[in-house]
C-alpha cells in the first residue's frame, strides 16, 4: 500500500482546496439540497488539485469525515470516514478547519441522528457516568431526512418462504410468530443505500440477532461473506 506516500505529500493549499469544497458540499447537505460528489471532485482537480487522482481526491474527503467525526461536527454521509488518516494530513486537516472557524461539537449533546447518538453514548459508557442523567422529558420529533426505498413484497414473501422457519445466518428457528408467520427479518446483503438491488440474489431471512449484527457488529464483514457462501442463490453485485 502507497498510503504513506499519499498521505505525507499533500500540501497546505491542497488540503484547504479540499476542505473548503468539502464544507461547501456539506453546507448544501444541511440545508437540503443535493449536489453530485463526483462533479465537485473534476471540479477540484481541475482546479487546485490538477495532480490528484479521483481516488486520491474521494479519500482526502473521506479523512475530512473522520476529523469532523472525531470532533463530533456533522459530516458528509456520503464520504463514508476513512479510518487511516495519516498524522500528518490529520494535522494538516485540523488546521484548515480551524482557520474556517470549526471547532468541536458537544460530545454529549442531544441528537436525533441514530449513529451519531450510538457514537456519543459508546464514548459515554467507556467512561462511566457517575450519576442518573436528567434526560428528555418530551422529546421533540426532528424532520426525518432518511430515505425510504420502494421494495418488493414478492421478494419479501419468496425469501421469507425459502428459509422455512429459519435464520440463514445462524440456522436457529424464528424467535416468534407474527402474523401466525415465523418472524424474520429480509436483509439486503449489498445495501440498498449502495445501490444494491431489491432481488432475491441480493436478499436473505435473518432473525434480528443475527440482522442486528450484519449491520452493527464489530464482525460485520465476516457474517456478509458467511451468507455469501451459505446461501447459494445469493449473486455478489
Ligand atoms: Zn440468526
Amino acid at each position: 500500500m502507497s498510503v504513506k506516500k499519499k498521505d505525507s505529500d499533500w500540501s497546505v493549499s491542497e488540503i484547504r482546496a479540499a476542505v473548503d469544497a468539502y464544507l461547501k458540499m456539506l453546507a448544501l447537505e444541511l440545508s437540503g439540497q443535493t449536489f453530485v460528489k463526483t462533479a465537485e471532485n473534476l471540479a477540484l482537480r481541475e482546479t487546485a488539485l490538477p495532480t490528484r487522482t479521483k481516488g486520491s481526491v474521494e479519500f482526502r474527503m473521506q479523512n475530512i469525515s473522520t476529523i469532523l467525526m472525531e470532533m463530533d461536527r456533522e459530516f458528509i454521509k456520503g464520504y463514508k470516514p476513512a479510518r487511516n488518516v495519516g498524522s500528518n494530513v490529520e494535522q494538516l486537516i485540523r488546521a484548515a478547519l480551524t482557520e474556517r472557524g470549526i471547532q468541536p461539537g458537544d460530545p454529549s449533546a442531544p441528537t436525533a441522528d441514530e449513529e451519531t447518538l450510538e457514537r456519543r453514548a459508546a464514548a459515554l459508557q467507556k467512561q462511566k457516568i457517575k450519576e442518573p442523567p436528567k434526560g428528555i422529558k418530551k422529546p421533540k420529533r426532528a424532520a426525518s431526512s432518511r430515505t425510504a426505498y420502494v421494495r418488493d413484497p414478492e421478494v419479501r414473501a419468496w425469501v421469507r418462504n425459502e428459509a422455512e422457519g429459519h435464520c440463514d445466518g445462524c440456522g436457529e428457528p424464528a424467535p416468534f410468530q407474527k402474523l401466525g408467520l415465523p418472524y424474520l427479518e429480509v436483509h439486503h446483503v449489498k445495501p440498498l443505500a449502495e445501490k444494491g438491488s431489491d432481488q432475491v440474489t441480493n436478499a436473505v431471512a435473518l432473525c434480528p440477532n443475527c440482522h442486528r449484527s450484519c449491520h452493527h457488529s464489530d464482525k460485520k464483514n465476516e457474517l456478509t461473506a458467511l451468507l455469501y457462501k451459505q446461501v447459494a442463490r445469493l449473486i455478489p453485485e
